[in-house]
């Protein structure tokens, strides 16, 4: 890898986007970031998210929507990347179901632009976001990248596949190097409110009964470091080997949601109230990472245990004015 990449992160001002984005930036990288700061959350969340960036020399933002094929290729002229990190996409596996449009829209459509502008310009490397959702109700954890994930329980899970397929058809006729890198439940700093580890976090401090959705649900809980870690593993291997592949990026330790509340509570000090709901009909039972792919082709590993992932989330929502 050359002393610094330009590198260009399409979804860089959300939750893992920001998150890639600073620690290209501690890495010596220049990074354009990419984002429509879409209001599915709060966009001055996002604000947030970028401000310390902002204020580096080596950092751009331009803000422009993935369906608008115009503003995205004047971005990838005027950023000129060495590669690039897809990550821009409607994410939300239950609210897929209600505006499955828009999940069309942007992360199937967006997605085809990004791989058009990469082929535009000779085969520009990318690390491309999927999820552990492809994996659905055929699926049997711990999941593996040879799978077939063709059984998808949401708008949002289909969507997301049905992309990675198109990566598949791009890479096959015109050779362009894709990463797809499928995350599994992601926490941290800068979380995602519309997900479990920030729902909780609010609900047991506002004294409100958490509604846990079926009693042995279990998902594999990774922090926000370690699938950084993965996507900047995956961005190395890309541009290696200009090769086209597909990586589990997760904990690979799943627990029960249960549990989860348990360490929250002890946490914030706070007892949890829990009121039993049903697993929606989107969501699957379990969710588990096999990632011996991701080990063996960028050492892949990820390192904080969800005792201490809680321990730092709870830190960073105490002084979050959005927590
Ligand atoms: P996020 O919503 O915080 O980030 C997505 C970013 O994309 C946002 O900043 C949003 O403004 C931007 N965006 C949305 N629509 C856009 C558009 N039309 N044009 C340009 N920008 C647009 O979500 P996140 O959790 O950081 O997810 C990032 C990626 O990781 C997504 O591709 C998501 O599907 C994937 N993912 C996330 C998780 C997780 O647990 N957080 C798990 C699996 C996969």
């Amino acid at each position: 890898m050359p002393m610094s990449d330009r590198v260009l992160v399409t979804g860089g001002a959300g939750f893992i986007g920001s998150n890639v984005a600073d620690r290209l930036l501690h890495a010596g990288h220049s990074v354009v970031v990419f984002d429509n700061f879409d209001p599915y959350y709060d966009p001055a969340q996002k604000r947030r998210n970028v401000g310390r960036a902002l204020e580096s020399p080596s950092y751009r933002l331009i803000e422009g929507d993935v369906r608008d094929r115009a503003s995205l290729a004047s971005a990838f002229e005027s950023a000129a990347p060495d590669v690039v990190v897809h990550l821009a996409a409607r994410a939300g596996v239950r609210a897929s179901v209600e505006d499955p449009l828009s999940y069309l829209e942007v992360n199937e459509l967006g997605g085809l632009f990004v791989l058009e502008e990469s082929r535009i310009r000779g085969g520009l490397p990318i690390v491309y976001a999927s999820t552990s959702s492809v994996y659905g109700g055929g699926s049997v954890p711990p999941f593996r990248e040879d799978d077939p994930a063709t059984t998808p329980l949401s708008p949002y899970a289909a969507s997301k596949r049905s992309a990675e397929l198109m990566v598949h058809a791009y890479h096959h006729l015109h050779r362009i190097p894709v990463a797809v890198a499928r995350f599994f439940t992601v926490y941290g700093p800068r979380g995602r409110p519309d997900m479990a580890m920030y729902s909780f976090t609010r609900d047991i401090l506002a004294g409100r009964p958490i509604r846990l959705h079926g009693e042995t649900t279990e998902r594999d809980f990774t922090y926000v470091d370690d699938i950084v870690d993965g996507v900047l593993g995956a961005m190395d291997w890309v541009k290696r080997t200009r090769g086209h592949d597909t990586f589990n990026l997760g904990r690979s330790e799943p627990v029960r949601v249960r549990r989860l509340i348990e360490l929250l509570s002890r946490e914030l000090g706070v007892e949890a109230k829990v009121v039993m709901g049903e697993l929606g009909a989107s969501e699957v039972v379990r969710t588990a990472a096999n990632v011996e792919k991701a080990h063996s082709a960028f050492g892949y590993r990820p390192r904080v245990s969800l005792e201490e992932g809680v321990r730092r989330w709870v830190e960073w929502s105490r002084t979050s004015p959005a927590a």
